[in-house]
This record gives C-alpha cells, sequence and structure tokens, in this order.
C-alpha cells in the first residue's frame, strides 16, 4: 500500500534516467485476462550522468515474462513500480520486453485499459498507462508508438495512421512521437458517422466518429463542430492537422468530459450525441466547445506537451483559451464572455476562496487526479488572456508563432511558454509570473475623483491569503476601462490601464464634466471589483454602456447588492431595480441572448460567496427565500409585457441549434418561469405538451418543478426518454435541484432507489449526488441531511472510483463560510469520510486539504 500522503514537488525535478526510442504495444485482448507485450527500444539520457537503474511506473499487473535483450531478467518489483538495476542492463541501448496480464473488466476506477458495456477503451492522464503496462509514465519522456490488437470485435481502434487489418487484429502507427498519457486504444462493435476534410496543404483526413449502433444520427452536430475547428484553427493559428485519420470515439462510462489521445479522442458520449429532440441549447454549445477544446490540444498538449504535471496550465489554460476564442467567433461573443465570466466566478473564484486555493502551477500534489480544477483550466486561460491584452493581438500572434516553431515536439513548461513572450516582444513578465505561482482572487478597490478639470482613478490591490501563501505581491492588473459623459456618451474608449503596484492612480485630462467611469470592460482580469453603494452608477451603466459584458455587470451587481440585502435584512425588492430589469428584458434592440442572461438572476452559491466576501454569515435559508421573492416580484413588475415576449418569441421556424436561435429560446424559457410564477403553471403545461426541442421540454418542466407542479410531465418524461442515459440524466438532475431545500437529501435518496440510479456510471452519480451539491438550500439545509447524504455516497463510491468521488467532494468545499452549526455538521461528516476504511489516497487528500482550513 503506497504512502497516501506521499507529496510529489516542482522542486524535485529531473529528468528521466533514459530515452525511450520506439515502443511496440501487443494486445490480445480478454475481458478478465488481456495480455499486454511491450517492447521498448531504450538508451541511456544524455542529460543524465552515471549507469543508472531502469524504474518503470506499474500498478495492478501481473508479470509472466521480462527479457532484456531476449535474456530473461529478475527485475525488483513492487506496488508501484518495477527496477532493473543498473548492473543488469547494457551499458548502450538496449530492447526491453515484458508481457504482463490485466483485467479490463474489473476495472471500475475507469483509468487504464476497462470496460464499458462490452467495448474496450482506455484512459491514461494523468497517470494511467502505469495500469495497462510497465513503463516510465511521465509526460516529458516521448517515443513513438506502434501497436497491434488482437480480437475479434469489429472495431479495433488505436493513435496514429491505420498500416494493417487482418482478421481478428488491426495494426497502428503513429509518427509523432508522444508521452504515454495521450496512448489510446478502443474496441467494440461500433458505427462510424464519417466525413473527410481536407487540409490548407491538400492532406485528405478520413473524420469518423465512432458510436454505439443505432447513435450514428446523433453524431451530425459534433461532426459539423470537428469541421469548423480544424478550419479555425488553420485561419487562426495557422496550425494543420498531421494524421490521414482523425477518430472520436463516444464512451458511456467516462471519469472525465474528454481526452485529446493523438489521432484518436475519446468522448463521454454526453459531449458528441445530440439531436434536437434530445439536446438543450446549451448541450449544442458544450458539445461544439468540447469537440473544439479536443481537437485545439493537438497543438497544445500533444505537439508541444508538458515536462511534467505541475505544467498542467501550459496545455489547458491555453486550450481553454482558445476554445473561448473559437466560441466567440461561431456565437456572440460579448454573450459566450458574459457566460464564461459567470462559470468562473461559480467554480473558480469560489474555489480560490476556499480551502482547495491553489496557483494555476501548483508546487506540489499527492495525487495529481486532484488537480484538474478550474484554477488550472479556467483561470490558466484567464492568465493568457490577460497576457494577450497585455502584449496586443500583434505581439500575442508572434509569440505563439514563436511558441509552435521553438518548441514543436517538445515537453516544455511555463518558463518557456513565458520566454517566448518576453523575446517575441521584448517585455519583462517577470512580475506577471506571480499569477501563475500565487493563488487567490485578488481584490481591487477603486476609488475616483473629479478636480479641475482632471478625473483620477486610483486602483488598490489586496491580495488574500490562501492556504500556504499568508503573504503575496502585488499583480500585474490589465484594467480596460472607458469613460462615459453623463448623457451616455462615450468619451473616452476603451484603453488598457496597466496596474504593477499596491496602489496606482490613473489622470485623464480635457474632460468637459465628471465622467461615469465603466472599469474592467470584458472582465480584462480575473478580479474581484470593490465599488461598492453606487447603485445610480450601476443603474446609468446599465442603461448605456457600450460595452456589452459591463453593461451586463452593472446589472449583476445591482441585482447581487440588492440580493444580499433582502437576504441580510428581509428588505424588499426596490422598485427602481424592477425598473432597470424591464427596460432591459423589453429593449427590442437587444441581443435576445443578452436579454436573458440579465434577467437570470445570480445563484445561490454566488450570492452566499458574495456576503461571505462582505464579511457576513451567509444564511442558505434566507438566500433562497430572497431569491424566490425576487423572482416574484419581477413576475409581477413585467406585468403582461412578459405574455406579449413570450408570443413573439414563439416562431414556427424549423429548429436549428444556431446561437441566434438559442438565444431567442433562453428568453423564451425565462419569459416562461415568470409567467409560471403567475398561472400555477398552466401556460407551462401547454408548453410542455408541444414542446419541440428538448430545450423547450426541460425549460417547461423547471418551470413547473419550480411551482412544485409536474408530477405528471415527469411521468411523460421518463417513459419517452427511459432509453437514453443522457437524457434521463438531466430527469434525475431537475428533480433534486428544483426540490424544496428541507426536502432535497430525501428526493436524492428516493431517487437513489430507482432501478436506473447505476451509481457505478459517473454520469448518473454526479447527475444525481452532484445535483444535491448544487441545490445550495437542500445541501446546506441545516438539518445536516444534505451533508450525510452526499458524504454516505462518496463514501460508497470511493473504493470503487476514487477520481470521481475526489471530485464530487468539492461540494464541501465553502463548509468553512457558513455558521457554527452548520459548520460542525459538515465537519463531522468530512471527519467520518476521512474515517471510512480503505479511503483512496485521491479522497483523502481533498478532505484533509478541506478540514485543514479550520
Ligand atoms: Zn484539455
Amino acid at each position: 500500500m503506497p504512502d497516501p500522503q506521499k507529496a510529489v514537488r516542482l522542486a524535485d525535478y529531473q529528468p528521466y534516467t533514459h530515452c525511450v526510442d520506439s515502443v511496440d504495444l501487443t494486445f490480445r485482448l480478454v475481458p478478465e485476462a488481456t495480455r499486454v507485450t511491450a517492447r521498448l527500444t531504450l538508451r541511456p539520457n544524455p542529460e543524465r550522468t552515471g549507469r543508472n537503474a531502469l524504474r518503470l511506473d506499474g500498478e495492478g499487473l501481473k508479470l509472466l515474462s521480462c527479457t532484456v535483450d531476449g535474456k530473461p531478467v529478475k527485475p525488483e518489483i513492487d506496488a508501484e513500480s518495477l527496477t532493473i538495476p543498473a548492473k543488469s542492463l547494457p551499458a548502450g541501448a538496449f530492447t526491453l520486453e515484458t508481457v504482463v496480464e490485466i483485467a479490463p473488466d474489473a476495472n471500475t476506477a475507469l483509468e487504464g485499459l476497462y470496460m464499458s458495456k462490452g467495448m474496450y477503451c482506455t484512459q491514461c492522464e494523468a497517470e494511467g498507462f502505469r495500469k495497462i503496462t510497465y513503463y516510465p509514465d511521465r509526460p516529458d519522456v516521448m517515443s513513438r508508438f506502434r501497436v497491434r490488437i488482437e480480437s475479434d470485435l469489429p472495431v479495433l481502434l488505436s493513435n496514429g495512421n491505420p498500416v494493417g487489418r487482418g482478421k481478428g487484429q488491426a495494426e497502428w502507427d503513429d509518427p509523432w512521437p508522444k508521452p504515454a498519457y495521450l496512448f489510446a486504444l478502443v474496441a467494440g462493435d461500433l458505427k462510424a458517422h464519417s466525413s473527410t476534410f481536407v487540409t490548407v496543404s491538400g492532406r485528405k483526413v478520413d473524420l469518423n466518429i465512432w458510436v454505439r449502433p443505432g447513435d450514428e444520427d446523433r453524431c451530425a452536430y459534433a461532426m459539423d463542430s470537428l469541421i469548423r475547428s480544424m478550419k479555425w484553427e488553420e485561419e487562426v493559428y495557422g496550425r494543420e492537422y498531421d494524421l490521414d485519420v482523425f477518430n472520436i470515439v463516444a464512451v458511456d462510462d467516462f471519469n472525465m468530459g474528454a481526452m485529446e489521445n493523438k489521432g484518436l479522442n475519446v468522448f463521454n458520449s454526453r459531449y458528441v450525441l445530440a439531436s434536437p429532440e434530445t439536446a438543450t441549447d446549451d448541450d449544442f454549445a458544450r458539445i461544439e466547445a468540447i469537440i473544439a477544446h479536443e481537437y485545439f490540444h493537438n497543438w497544445t498538449g500533444n505537439r508541444i506537451t508538458c515536462r511534467d504535471w505541475f505544467q498542467l496550465c501550459l496545455k489547458e489554460g491555453l486550450t481553454v483559451f482558445r476554445d473561448h476564442q473559437f466560441s466567440g467567433d461561431m456565437r456572440s461573443a460579448a454573450v459566450r464572455r458574459i457566460e464564461d465570466v459567470v462559470a468562473l466566478r461559480a467554480r473558480q473564484f469560489r474555489e480560490d476562496a476556499g480551502p482547495l486555493a491553489h496557483p494555476v502551477r501548483p508546487e506540489s500534489f499527492v495525487e495529481i487526479n486532484n488537480f484538474y480544477t478550474a484554477t488550472v483550466y479556467e483561470k490558466g486561460a484567464e492568465v493568457i488572456g490577460m497576457l494577450k491584452t497585455l502584449v496586443g493581438d500583434a505581439g500575442y500572434k508572434r509569440a505563439l508563432d514563436l511558441y509552435f516553431d521553438r518548441h514543436d515536439g517538445d515537453a516544455a513548461t511555463i518558463e518557456d511558454w513565458l520566454q517566448v513572450f518576453e523575446d517575441a516582444t521584448g517585455r519583462d513578465l517577470s512580475q506577471f509570473k506571480l499569477w501563475y505561482s500565487q493563488a487567490g482572487t485578488p481584490q481591487l478597490k477603486v476609488a475616483d475623483d473629479w478636480k479641475d478639470g482632471v478625473y483620477t482613478l486610483t486602483f488598490t490591490q489586496a491580495n488574500p491569503p490562501t492556504p500556504g501563501q499568508p503573504k503575496k505581491d502585488p499583480k500585474v492588473i490589465p484594467i480596460n476601462v472607458g469613460l462615459l459623459n453623463p448623457n451616455g456618451d462615450e468619451v473616452v474608449p476603451t484603453i488598457m490601464l496597466e496596474m504593477t503596484r499596491a496602489k496606482q492612480s490613473f489622470r485623464f485630462e480635457g474632460l468637459a464634466a465628471r465622467p461615469i467611469p465603466s472599469i474592467l470592460r470584458g472582465f480584462s482580469a480575473p478580479v474581484v471589483l470593490d465599488r461598492k453603494g453606487l447603485a445610480e452608477e450601476r443603474a446609468f451603466l446599465l442603461a448605456h454602456d457600450t460595452d456589452p459584458f459591463n453593461r451586463w455587470e452593472a446589472g449583476r451587481a445591482l441585482a447581487k447588492d440588492v440580493l444580499a440585502e433582502m437576504a441580510l435584512k428581509g428588505a424588499p425588492p426596490p422598485p427602481a431595480f424592477l425598473d432597470a430589469m424591464a427596460s432591459v428584458v423589453f429593449d427590442e434592440s437587444l441581443d435576445p441572448a443578452f436579454r436573458a442572461l440579465c434577467l437570470r438572476l445570480p445563484g445561490e452559491d454566488d450570492l452566499a460567496q458574495t456576503i461571505h466576501a462582505m464579511g457576513r454569515i451567509p444564511d442558505p435559508a434566507k438566500i433562497h427565500a430572497a431569491r424566490r421573492e425576487m423572482a416574484g416580484a419581477l413576475a409581477i413588475r413585467l406585468g403582461d409585457g412578459l405574455q406579449r415576449l413570450y408570443k413573439d418569441l414563439d416562431d414556427s421556424a424549423p429548429f436549428s441549434p444556431s446561437a441566434e436561435q438559442a438565444g431567442r429560446r433562453a428568453l423564451k424559457m425565462s419569459a416562461l418561469g415568470l409567467l409560471t410564477r403567475r398561472d400555477g403553471g398552466k401556460l407551462a403545461a401547454s408548453a410542455f405538451a408541444r414542446a419541440r426541442s428538448m430545450t423547450e421540454e426541460i425549460g417547461a418542466l423547471s418551470a413547473l418543478l419550480d411551482v412544485r407542479e409536474g408530477q405528471a410531465e415527469l411521468a411523460a418524461f421518463a417513459a419517452r426518454w427511459r432509453r437514453d442515459a443522457n437524457v434521463m440524466d438531466k430527469w434525475y438532475g431537475l428533480q433534486i435541484m428544483n426540490a424544496e431545500p428541507s426536502e432535497a437529501a430525501a428526493v436524492t435518496t428516493r431517487l437513489t432507489e430507482t432501478p436506473a440510479f447505476d451509481w457505478k456510471n459517473p454520469n448518473r452519480f454526479r447527475s444525481v449526488i452532484g445535483a444535491l451539491a448544487a441545490n445550495h438550500a437542500g445541501f446546506h439545509h441545516q438539518s445536516g441531511a444534505g451533508y450525510r447524504t452526499v458524504a454516505d455516497w462518496l463514501i460508497k463510491l470511493d473504493p470503487l472510483n476514487p477520481q470521481t468521488a475526489a471530485r464530487v467532494s468539492t461540494a464541501f468545499e465553502t463548509w468553512p463560510r457558513y455558521d457554527a452549526a452548520r459548520r460542525k455538521l459538515a465537519r463531522a461528516e468530512l471527519d467520518r469520510i476521512l474515517a471510512a476504511p480503505g479511503l483512496s489516497g485521491d479522497l483523502r487528500e481533498m478532505v484533509e486539504r478541506m478540514i485543514a482550513a479550520r
């Protein structure tokens, strides 16, 4: 049993002792005893001195034989590795061959080679390859892979190009050296949805999306997204695809969203399969973004990979940034930006403010799977956005071209990445690098002054302490600012103010009157902007700002102020706020998607975060009540205009997943939700009955559940979709997220007793247990039932699937923000998890970090 608390440190990095020039793998696939033969061509790494033993990673493998240059050797074997002492190795190059046996059908952790409904598939990132064969399982060891698969299954896939196919076997050759985490193998009875793409230099690429028979007709949108991604990558980044075939496989049992294995992306089926009947507009947008993300990894991740797992943000931050750019180009850039920031605050700011806060590039970890976080991904992307703002579009382009030129084929670091920007633009980025090493969300206070025709903005930045980092230096913060005059005209268009000190002032001269500032346009830095008590300024910006992000942001800030007042003091919803909402919602000149976003009230967890940041203790029950009261007041204030709006948006155009139609549907569903509060569900029931898309079906059902109606519709939904696991996940989630807080845990328990609750399937587990965690007032209910129910299930899942259990455990990361009674209840559950027999290293690390907070 490995010591679960053994931490790996960035500072301890050393190159591997050997180079692996080539790898030949043969798989004889049998569910309970698959035989894996690995032939590795090795030589001593010139970057290391002396004669070194060969240590290979390997876990849960049954070694059948081991030879060096054809002669049997007796290696030392423990639970994590195989070692051949230096004296048993030739001085120069040699060939090592191992034969091991593994049992894919007993693999419930879904790492390495496992089975999902009769098909074989793999997941190797981060450290899954060591569960397949003995190998230096680290990203800086890059090698050429050749794979032979022996099985009677009709479809046998691996990375690279197909080079041989016969009865019961297939061979694949990947010409591009890669780390083991990008290895993939799939075998099964699959059907392809196929197309082709011709690259800018004329290479014809066969594109296939492989699914279970019967699902072929639900791949068109994913295929269309793939082709658009390939074209965009050529046009915007000048990067072309580099193999003859690109395969995507949809798998039902998958811990993550998707995986960018070279030439063979493996996807959670939820992010591939879509038709208007089964996928919501959000699903379509997510599929487009994830298909693009994994494809973009071919350059940022695969051709240039990470030296070690501390550099994870090198590939993830950059690739998330690129998929955001892509989605912005495909859809409304302003709407995408708003949605990305909503997600950033909900997940990353929450993480940054709690016990799990860590830098974009962490410096130590126990279990790397626990660092696939919003901070590494989303904040990692924001850091790149800031870099682009600081060096400008042309500087960014020069730097990226240099990055691809200089590091193609490398396992690189954040230092390499920043060096490229320094060399391409002549900028010193030593202070900027703090964004990679310091955790926590900076708080930016702003004050302004108007004197003798000079307008001054003064910013003060505070970098709050986070675990292990009590004191911090000021960061470089790009602050995009525009100024409006009192008539609402823009007098200073967006300029970038570069803040480098703890406190800094910027002067504006030549203005006729005191301007109204629009600060942090486009959310130019991931900070909390602290500008209090200016309701009129916010209302003014909501009405006039030319920057669409800040226009939305002004409304958002107003809504948060108002809802916090309501939750803390029991104040009624102020008429001025309701009027401001009405003027945006009914403004026909605005994009419907934008109006829908404005109408969406801040979530309860977001409000708890806001109240906590004000130095107060959030009360989940009061927040819940305030939000409901506000929705009721809005429904009354918007009055009959809502009905007209709903009617106008209820058009009969044929369905398209386009952003334009999706925006109209979003606004229509928001209107329906409010109307349902007035008519008790009459309109929603008829909308459900004649829904023409999953967005409308789910929208109507949510509206009904929200007013405690909809039982007949729930039954009809289940009868219609019982064979479709991805759709049924929504059915489970909706009931729990819309449950009365006092009943949320009981509803969850009742649903876990339904026959279709396959808790070993990560999607189903998250759609039920994750939904309870997402019902803020239900999870944090004073009875403690929410905490207890989630803890029970984490304890149950952990022995089978530690990775998913550890991820879902982040439900508890906000526990220190609540009152003493709730803290005591949550802490008791965390202690109970920690005491569970056979607790995994994954879940132990997470719980110990969360407990260490207080
Ligand atoms: Zn990724």
